[in-house]
């Protein structure tokens, strides 16, 4: 049972339409960059809860969260009507393997992300731990159009301090707005992704963390496999770690 604590919401900020990030304040356990915890709010009586991943380093004093407001979502459409100074409940630990501690060392990085599940990699890349573990790291964001490319400002801030980072942003239903325009499998599956990065991905130097839609994490995942990569497990480490959003 999650113990509950009441957070103090310090700012909404609305993207476009849809995609929102809550940023909220409360005195919850300490956490790792990639782990989610639980909001929740009362709706018809009832507390209802869900999982969200953490944006902000663990070292920041204020919790920031990315939410997409889905059509007829029960909570999100509920947090989405939050202002600033209301509170919604938090669960008090974090929770989750989605983290650089559970993901061998290499070369190679690469992030891989649909819409609001770039959330847990900005997480990781603003602290010190990722860019000491691998040389060259990829993160890509897989969004349908451009207004839901989010957070470029701290993006464009992360690639001047860190040249080792490559960002690499599809809009896949708006023309020629990036470069790349498939779905992340497809790019995998033609070498278009690594091409367009001019990294050379082995099982000996690359790590693949997914995060996301579960249709791209299955079908990524799979496309990796084909490709002789394997699922990253303690006790049979490998080059793929997943974590999915619904
Ligand atoms: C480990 C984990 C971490 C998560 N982190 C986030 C996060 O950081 N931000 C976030 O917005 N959501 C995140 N989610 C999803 C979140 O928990 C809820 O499912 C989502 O907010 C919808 O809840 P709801 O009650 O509003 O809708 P529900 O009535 O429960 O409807 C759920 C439906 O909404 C759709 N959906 C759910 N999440 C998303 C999404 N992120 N993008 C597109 N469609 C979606 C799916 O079709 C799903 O079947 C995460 C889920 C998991 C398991």
């Amino acid at each position: 049972m999650a113990n509950w604590l009441e957070a103090k919401v310090q700012d909404i900020h609305w993207w476009n339409d849809k995609l929102f990030s809550l940023v909220i304040k409360a005195d919850i356990a300490p956490f790792k960059a990639g782990q989610y915890t639980k909001l929740a709010m009362e709706i018809d009586g009832k507390r209802v809860a869900r999982a969200y991943s953490f944006v902000n380093s663990p070292q920041s004093s204020k919790l920031e969260f990315y939410l997409i407001k889905v059509d007829g979502g029960t909570l999100c459409g509920a947090l989405a009507k939050l202002q600033k100074g209301d509170t919604v409940s938090i669960a008090e630990q974090a929770t989750g393997f989605f983290t650089l501690d559970e993901v061998p060392s290499a070369q190679q990085m690469w992030m891989l992300s649909t819409g609001t599940a770039i959330g847990p990699f900005l997480s990781m890349l603003q602290e010190q731990e990722v860019w000491q573990k691998y040389q060259d790291i990829v993160l890509v964001h897989c969004v349908r159009t451009q207004s839901d490319l989010s957070y470029q400002p701290l993006i464009h801030l992360l690639m001047q301090q860190h040249p080792q980072l490559k960002y690499v942003p599809i809009v896949t239903r708006e023309d020629n707005v990036t470069p790349l325009q498939q779905r992340i499998p497809e790019l995998i599956h033609s070498g278009t992704l690594f091409s367009h990065v001019q990294l050379e991905a082995t099982v000996d130097n690359a790590q693949f963390m997914i995060c996301g839609n579960p249709d791209m994490v299955k079908e990524t995942s799979q496309c990796l496999s084909d490709l002789g990569y394997s699922r990253n497990r303690r006790r049979s480490p490998g080059q793929i770690t997943v974590e999915q959003y619904w």
